[in-house]
Parts: C-alpha cells; sequence; structure tokens
C-alpha cells in the first residue's frame, strides 16, 4: 500500500536517524549482528518508535559540516557517441560510451567506492565513517542511455548511482520508461528528484513548487514504492528562499553544481561537477582533485 506525503515527510528526519541508529550500531554493537536486522527498523514502521527510544545523535552545525573533507560528486548527462550535430558545448554533457567506460575503470583501479546520499549525510552530519575514497556517481535528466549504458557499466563494477528524474521526459523516446525508473531502484540505485519540466528554482511563483516539486516527487514515490528525499536543482541554480520549500517538501539534502556552497545551509548546496565528455580518465581525476581537496 503507498503510503502518504505526509508520511515520507516525517519519514525523511526518522530515514536519517534511522541510519545513524545504524551506524551507531555497525560501530559499537555485538559482532552477531548482521547488518541486515540492525537496518530492518529503517523499512518497517515500528522504526519510529526504535529510533525515539534512543538518544538522538547531536547533528553537526553548518561551519562543522563544512570544514569536512568534500567528498566528489560527478554529475553525467547522456553517455552516447558525439554527433555531428552536437555543438561543443553540449560535448561536455554526452560522454561517449567508451570513455565512461575507461573513466570508470580508473575510478575502480584507483579504488575508488561509490556512496549514495544517505551516507555522504551520515557522514556530514555526524562523521559517520565513508568507504576508503568515496565518490557519488549521479545522473540527470532521465536520458536513456543512464539506463541502457550507464547502469549496466556501474553494475559491473560493483558501483551504485544517484538518478535525478525529471518526470515531464518519462516515457518519451530516448527517455526512460516508469518501468526503467523502478528497476534502477530496486537495483539499489537511488532516485532523487530533478521537477517537472526544468524550471529555474530561482523563478518560482508559490504554484510551482506543487507543479515542479511536490507533484513529481509524489510520481516518483509511486512509482519505486520509496521516499524521495534528495533533489538536484536545474542548471544547478538555487537561491537561499528555495531551501525552505525543499525542507517543507521532505527533501533531506538538495545538489547544486560546482558553486559556492551556503554558509547556512550546506546540506541542501552540495556541489558537484560535470564529468565532462572531453575529459580523459586522468583529466577527470586532476578536475576531481582540484574540485574537491
Ligand atoms: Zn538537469
Amino acid at each position: 500500500m503507498f503510503k502518504s506525503k505526509a508520511f515520507f515527510a516525517a519519514a525523511a528526519p526518522i530515514k536519517l536517524l534511522a541510519s545513524l541508529v545504524w551506524l551507531c550500531f555497525s560501530c559499537n554493537s555485538a559482532p552477531t549482528q548482521e547488518p541486515d536486522k540492525a537496518a530492518a527498523p529503517a523499512t518497517t514502521s515500528p522504526d519510529t518508535a526504535y529510533a525515539a527510544a534512543l538518544p538522538a545523535p547531536a547533528l553537526a552545525d553548518a561551519a562543522t559540516i563544512l570544514a569536512r573533507r568534500q567528498v566528489p560528486v560527478l554529475c553525467y548527462h547522456q553517455i552516447r557517441e558525439w554527433q555531428p550535430s552536437d555543438s561543443e558545448a553540449a560535448k561536455a554533457y554526452i560522454v561517449p560510451p567508451a570513455r565512461f567506460q575507461e573513466q570508470l575503470q580508473l575510478l575502480a583501479d584507483s579504488g575508488y567506492h561509490t556512496i549514495l546520499p544517505d551516507q555522504l549525510l551520515a557522514y556530514l552530519t555526524t562523521g559517520a565513517p565513508l568507504p576508503p575514497k568515496p565518490i557519488m556517481l549521479t545522473f540527470d535528466d532521465t536520458n536513456l542511455s543512464q539506463y541502457t549504458v550507464a547502469a549496466p557499466e556501474l553494475e559491473r563494477h560493483g558501483y551504485k548511482g544517484v538518478f535525478f528524474i525529471m518526470t515531464v521526459s518519462l516515457g518519451r523516446p530516448r527517455y526512460m520508461s516508469r518501468a526503467q525508473v523502478k528497476e534502477l531502484a530496486q537495483a539499489g540505485h537511488v532516485i532523487g528528484s530533478h521537477t517537472w519540466d526544468h524550471q529555474n528554482v530561482k523563478k518560482y511563483q508559490p504554484q510551482d513548487w506543487i507543479t515542479q516539486i511536490e507533484k513529481p516527487t509524489r510520481q516518483l514515490e509511486e512509482i519505486t514504492g520509496t521516499p524521495i528525499t534528495y533533489f538536484a536543482y536545474p542548471f544547478g541554480l538555487w537561491n537561499p528562499a528555495a531551501i525552505p520549500e525543499l525542507k517543507s517538501r521532505g527533501m533531506a539534502a538538495a545538489f547544486q553544481l560546482a558553486g559556492k556552497p551556503d554558509e547556512q545551509e550546506p546540506l541542501y548546496t552540495i556541489r558537484r561537477i560535470i564529468a565532462s565528455g572531453y575529459w580523459s580518465p586522468q583529466s577527470l581525476h586532476q578536475n576531481m582533485v582540484n574540485s574537491f581537496d
């Protein structure tokens, strides 16, 4: 049975708390406790009482979050061959499959581990440990090649990604279908919200928050059967007024592009860089180091 929006809005902090509880267990508790069992409360309704019975961990303030070492977050769009009609500028957003393959191979050979937003949030807010050489791989705009080319390549390396879906495109030619988005979620990738039709949040009128955020997010929750608590700003553009709007609609964090994070709200201005189609694996790595270290 599909749960209400109010449940999911309330579930965002509970989900965070539940993952923190899990992390506490994984650090401190009996070695006989299997991760599956420890994590189980996060997916069943009694977790509210379970989490409430434990003292809430202190969450880091903005300055502490900003002082932590950044995790590199890459942003991809299309994974396909360049066509003669592609402009020079567009080619930055189009990574040929062989290049994508060699970029991922370099990450794997260099010992990078993909992490998902829940892990990033736990790290930023509590200092929870991450795997060695953490990295997050994100995919914007619903392009079909993310399902047909990128996802199998991620799987080959045991990697998981985050797919920020623009819902207007679902089921259109060259875009993912609802069933494909659901399949990605079921395979352990994370589905995030990227508005209905990619309008700049800085220009929203009150009604736009419903059209661009509430309804598309609800649709993604119906498709995946899971809460949607992460958002990527179209064009990477944001302003401070957008942040309370996202919070009130259940978003636990939001991703921009390479701009400076907000000093008060770093979790709603997490940085990413576009992994360019022009970049060899070595220049990808160099750009990651330059931007995030
Ligand atoms: Zn986009």
